[in-house]
């Protein structure tokens, strides 16, 4: 069985924490590697050597800083393949969708390599008399990033590429559900000439994350998670005088407009709503048809692909949607359905009780879609973060708007339509920060930036991209007089041209 160690100064190290978790194997049930859940002590440690290498990391020109980054993303695409499986393995995900995460978190590395550019600041001559000022952005140091488990590969390089070209040292606390991906990504990084403690890999739960808020020496946290421990790490963190940055949860709706293409909208609704088995934060949980006739026409086109999705593991390419990610998870899920059943939902595809044979102990569940849902009912006011779909009818536009931006998460959200009018108020009025037009799944580029809106964020800065690397760095401004030889006497009133 796989024990996995930490990643400290360029080298691995077993933990010496006596608490421990075990990782399975979500489509067959078996543990396939043990996780040490570290101590302060350990993130001590890891902050010590990134602190160490911060300094000349951040020092050194950033031309010079992006040559191991290209050699990183080479390193990447030449070991897609396996980093996928490894993916796949512990999280249950389909192999393409693994390549898919990796191939999005391989766009970020892209963009750090760009940083030089990135990191150019302003210039302005003349600002007064033989005085010339400018801006730049300077590293912050070490900066830390605890993800969850739902992108093993993506979310933890939405962070450290971009805070690591931005000159900084990275502290890594991956998810202790699949934490393995990490580790394999943490070899190519050194292998591709990182100098020690650039980036450091430090498992476990809620001691290590802590540890980490309350680290003097810590000077940013990002997070990805759910909203409870974002508000928790957003709180902790700020409190000890951190810039933090801490994505949440979701529940992201798409509008089905009367004259949308309804074959259209329930192809992206199958593959936003049940792809990676609706453990994302970017899926489409609710669908909001407006009109009773959109409504019907939806449902009707929904039920039948639903029941024919075809679930399995990963390891059988003919597989659409994989299992979810622990016994518990499934649990959680099922009995979310069983209260939207009660609660008075209609339930039209029941996804519990799916066995497969050969994976009875997998954590699988087929595809369900409520329809009638309430905005009152459990299972919309709840992420689920499984496989199930509910429709909540609307009216009208207006009514499908307001039930979107009463929603506590504001993630993302999408419109189906071929009416510009419908799509540009939608852009316009919606409360949320990432929108989708005929797109089911509107995250960002690596070039912009990726962040919520109400409780899906905690802080100022959304993740990666522009806004990555205002956040992994901090602004000085110098105002510069040459020649310097000008005897003005003091002067005590406040400098003015005017
Ligand atoms: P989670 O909140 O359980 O765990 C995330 C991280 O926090 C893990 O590293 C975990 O070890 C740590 N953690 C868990 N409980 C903690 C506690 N009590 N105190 C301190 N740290 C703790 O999330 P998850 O189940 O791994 O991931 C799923 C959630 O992440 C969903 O809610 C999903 O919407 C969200 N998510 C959000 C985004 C986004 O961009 N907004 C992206 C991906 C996932």
């Amino acid at each position: 069985m796989n024990i996995l160690q930490n990643a400290i100064d360029g080298r691995k190290v077993a933990s010496s924490s006596r608490r421990r978790a075990a990782v399975y194997n979500p489509a067959t049930g078996e543990q396939i590697a043990e996780v040490p859940l570290s101590t302060a002590a350990e993130v001590d440690a890891a902050v010590a050597a990134a602190k160490k290498a911060a300094a000349s990391w951040g020092a050194m020109p950033p031309l010079k800083r992006i040559q191991p980054m290209f050699r990183f993303r080479e390193l990447l695409q030449r070991h897609a393949d396996e980093i996928a499986r490894k993916i796949s393995e512990e999280h249950g995900k389909t192999h393409a969708d693994a390549k898919g995460e990796l191939s999005r978190g391989i766009d970020v590395v892209d963009f750090a390599c760009g940083i030089p550019h990135l990191l150019k600041g302003e210039f302005s001559r003349n600002v007064g008399p033989e005085i010339d000022s400018w801006s730049d952005r300077q590293p912050l140091g070490v900066v830390a990033g605890i993800t969850p488990f739902n992108f093993p590969a993506m979310v933890p390089m939405w962070m450290y590429p971009v805070a690591i070209a931005c000159g900084n040292a990275f502290v890594l606390k991956p998810s202790e559900r699949d934490p393995s991906t990490s580790m394999l990504v943490w070899d190519l990084f050194q292998e591709a000439g990182f100098p020690a403690g650039v980036l450091n890999v430090v498992h476990g739960d809620r001691e290590a994350v802590d540890a980490i808020l309350d680290h003097p020496d810590i000077k940013a946290v990002s997070f990805v998670g759910s909203t409870p421990v974002a508000e928790h790490v957003y709180t902790r963190g700020s409190a000890s005088g951190k810039r933090v940055q801490a994505l949440g949860g979701a529940k992201n709706h798409m509008i089905v407009m009367p004259d949308a293409d309804i074959d259209q909208a329930a192809d992206a609704l199958m593959g936003a709503g049940f792809g990676s088995a609706g453990e994302r934060c970017m899926a489409i949980s609710v669908a909001v048809p407006v009109g009773e006739k959109t409504g019907d026409m939806l449902v009707e086109a929904l039920a039948p692909r639903i029941r024919t999705l075809k679930v399995g593991p990963a390891t059988d390419p003919q597989s659409e949607m994989g299992p979810v990610i622990t016994a518990e998870a499934k649990q959680r899920i099922e009995g979310l359905i069983g209260r939207g059943v009660s609660e008075g939902a209609e339930l039209v595809v029941d996804g519990r009780g799916l066995k497969l044979q050969g994976y009875e102990n997998g954590y699988f569940l087929g595809g369900t879609l409520f329809d009638r849902v309430r905005k009152d009912m459990t299972i919309y006011k709840t992420e689920i973060f499984g496989p199930v779909l509910c429709v909540v009818r609307a009216e009208r536009f207006d009514d499908a708007a307001d039930l979107i931006n009463g929603h506590e998460y504001g993630n993302g959200t999408a419109i189906f339509t071929r009416d510009g009018d419908a799509a540009r108020a939608f852009a316009d009025q919606i409360e949320v920060g990432m929108v989708g037009i005929n797109v089911p799944i509107p995250v960002p580029v690596a070039y912009h930036s990726f962040g919520g809106w109400k409780r899906s964020l905690f802080g100022d800065h959304s993740i990666y991209g522009p806004e990555g690397v205002r956040f992994y760095t901090r602004l000085k401004t110098v105002t510069a007089r040459w020649p310097n030889g000008i005897r003005a006497g003091a002067q005590f009133h406040f400098p003015s041209l005017k």
